[in-house]
């Protein structure tokens, strides 16, 4: 032993060597008593953290399955006080929100709906999204877990879906009360795109409106229609035509130089619409600016592209020592293949006949090849490469005024990418305008500081663009129709439109 061992001293608490010599055991995270769960038939499943929309569309979508279906209602602040009072110490913040917001909803029905903690524990379900990391993504069952038995609810059902697998950790359900055939996730699909995209045109249209609110309630209509046609089992593709005459009614100023915001960076903390950013997108919009929200689909095409690299790269390993060919990957890239085919088929459907045209689906080869220089394409916690991808995308293609990257307080991979290789990645391109902020659930005033500083760079560079443009005297009608998207090189709105008639 050295020195420098030989005097180190155990401290009290790490000095117990009981378990020494002692028989290893597979350590269970089981209730203390056996617990026997509800039937199918009164059991209740629980999900939510999307986008308002969304949840409140897979609602529909699952219920007209027949599933006794909730979305939670979105995380606020208070979920965020429960998750920091019942979880471990160090988390990241959106674990603390999600996590939180589940305890908050359980502790809700206890308290004031009068359901015992038993009726809960043994009725109630909760389905979430999983992996295995390298990121805290990989303990968020046993968090959830921890603060459920500390909240009083010990056994209560958790299981969730690997991004990259596909499969289920967490606990053992019964296969009949979870019934994850191919319908369930093709409509949970269905409801996730629709969602992203009825999403994308409100951020195009709301800063936009001439009446406050017109788009809102355009928005909640469609909303209506959308869940009407799921629940009746009726065409999705004519419910999204309905909804664009609903959208047309609503009348529109676009003439008006608006800075353009993409705001980007880590999955959650990017795209909840709450407490969780602190509201972002509805701050930047009241300041003036338009957003880039960032779909689901964007993550769902991640994901699909990480696991086909993942197929080529073994398929390639096995081919060096091959004495046979393996199918199974064969058939694995196939069924990949054709998951990419199906969502962008739907998402072009959809989005058609509702009248967003001017949306492309991400296309992940692109984006991998703009980043591969700065981040390696194999590190996959949180976002990846794409945070990296995306800040590149918008200077190279001029798709935005500012770039905003939302970094969870406690995120690994936020904090190495947005604090460490974007500094190269602005350094080599020094006309980008990127934020890299943090959400702690705290600290709003200073959150919304930092914004409105780089707002300010955006609204000059937005204002600059158009007049840079020569005005027609008269403006033609389509102008102001949401309708009209014309494609060109300008980043603003109103000045891709100006630009677009070409005077
Ligand atoms: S990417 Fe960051 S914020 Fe998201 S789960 Fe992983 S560590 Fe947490």
């Amino acid at each position: 032993m050295s020195i420098a061992c030989s005097t180190v001293k155990m401290t009290d608490k790490n000095g117990d060597l009981n378990f020494l010599n002692q028989e290893a055991k597979q350590w269970r995270d089981i209730p203390k008593e056996p617990i026997k769960y509800a039937p199918k038939s009164e059991t209740i499943m629980l999900s939510g953290g999307l986008t308002i929309l969304q949840d409140q569309l897979i609602q529909a979508a699952l219920q007209s399955l027949g599933e006794n279906y909730i979305s939670m209602p979105n995380p606020d602040f208070e979920s965020f006080q429960t998750g920091k009072a019942y979880g471990n110490k160090g988390q990241c913040n959106p674990t603390y929100f999600t996590v939180g917001n589940l305890v908050k909803y359980l502790k809700g029905l206890r308290d004031e709906k009068g359901l015992s903690e038993k009726e809960i524990v043994e009725k109630y379900v909760y389905i979430t999204a999983g992996g295995c990391g390298p990121c805290r993504f990989g303990m968020y069952i046993t968090e959830y877990k921890k603060a459920l038995r500390d909240a009083g609810f010990d056994g209560f059902r958790i299981t969730s879906f690997e991004h990259d697998k596909g499969i289920f950790q967490g606990d053992d359900i019964d296969d009949e009360i979870l019934n994850f055939t191919p319908k369930f996730f093709i409509t949970l699909i269905k409801a996730v795109i629709i969602g992203d995209i009825i999403n994308i045109l409100g951020y195009k249209m709301r800063p936009y409106e001439v009446e406050v609110g017109s788009v809102d309630n355009a928005i909640e209509k469609c909303r209506m229609i959308v869940s009407d046609a799921f629940t009746s089992h009726s065409s999705l593709i004519k419910a999204m035509w309905t909804c664009r005459k609903e959208l047309s009614t609503v009348e529109l100023n676009r003439l008006q130089p608006k800075a353009k915001v993409m705001v980007m960076g880590e999955f959650w903390a990017a795209m909840t619409e709450g407490d969780g950013n602190y509201n972002l997108h509805r701050f930047l919009e009241a300041e003036g600016a338009e957003c880039i929200p960032q779909p689901i689909l964007n993550r769902l095409m991640l994901s699909l592209w990480e696991a086909e690299r993942a197929v080529k790269k073994r398929q390639a390993l096995a081919v060096e020592g091959a004495k046979s060919i393996d199918f199974s990957s064969a058939k694995t890239r196939l069924l990949i293949k054709a998951g990419k085919a199906a969502i962008k088929t739907h998402f072009n459907l959809y989005a058609k006949a509702i009248g967003l045209h001017d949306y492309e689906i991400p296309d992940m080869d692109k984006l991998a090849s703009l980043s591969k220089e700065y981040y390696t394409l194999d590190c996959e916690g949180g976002e990846g490469h794409l945070e990296v991808a995306h800040l590149i995308e918008s200077v190279k293609d001029n798709l935005s005024h500012l770039v905003i990257s939302v970094k969870p307080f406690g995120c690994m991979p936020s904090s190495a990418v947005s604090d460490g290789v974007q500094s190269l990645v602005t350094n080599r391109f020094p006309e980008a305008n990127f934020l890299s902020i943090e959400t702690s659930g705290e600290g709003a005033a200073n959150f919304y500081s930092r914004v409105q500083m780089a707002l300010f760079k955006a609204k000059q560079s937005a204002k600059e663009e158009f007049e840079a443009l020569h005005i027609p005297k008269t403006i033609p009608e389509k102008v102001n129709n949401y309708l009209y998207q014309p494609h060109n090189t300008k980043a603003g709105s109103a000045a891709k439109l100006v630009e677009s008639l070409g005077v």
